[in-house]
């Protein structure tokens, strides 16, 4: 399962009353995005969430894909947020706080560490593939990312 299958909405059940109408509890569900980032409740959120709800969609919900919000851009740009907190030298658990700041979302920490784990651990075949082939450069800038999330 992907991280972001993990990714779950924080007072679910508030929202859900507030919209008078049921969605799934993890954010990137289809039904979802399609009901709570991008329903026509909106309107009937509370201040704080509205906000919240907004920003989600602002920053992950912007392409302009024919299929969207289900042509896996918001997942893509997502994992992008959680590695650039990474890099920033946040653990799992102030990530998890700041994205509950600044999105009302949740994870488990423990789900966040497997996904950092992964993430180093694929860079890392990426950069033996790359010393491999003999291609240099990009085993060294793979090494420089990899070594932002360490
Ligand atoms: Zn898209």
């Amino acid at each position: 399962m992907a991280i972001t299958d993990k990714i779950y909405v924080k007072n679910h059940q508030q929202l859900a009353s507030q919209l008078e109408t049921s969605f799934p509890k993890g954010a990137f569900k289809g039904a979802t995005l399609d009901i709570l980032f991008q329903g026509e409740g909106l309107a009937k959120l509370d201040d704080a969430s509205r906000e919240r709800v907004l920003d989600f969609a602002e920053d992950f919900m912007d392409c302009d894909c024919q299929a969207a919000p289900h042509c896996g851009c918001p997942e893509r740009k997502f994992v992008a947020y959680l590695l650039e907190l990474r890099e920033q030298g946040l653990g799992p658990d102030a990530i998890v706080d700041v994205m509950s700041d600044d999105y009302m979302l949740y994870a488990y920490p423990g789900d966040v560490l497997s996904f950092l784990d992964d993430a180093v651990r694929t860079l890392e075949a990426v950069e033996t593939l790359a010393d491999v082939d003999g291609e240099r450069e990009v085993a060294e800038e793979v090494q420089r990312r990899r070594n932002r999330l360490v």
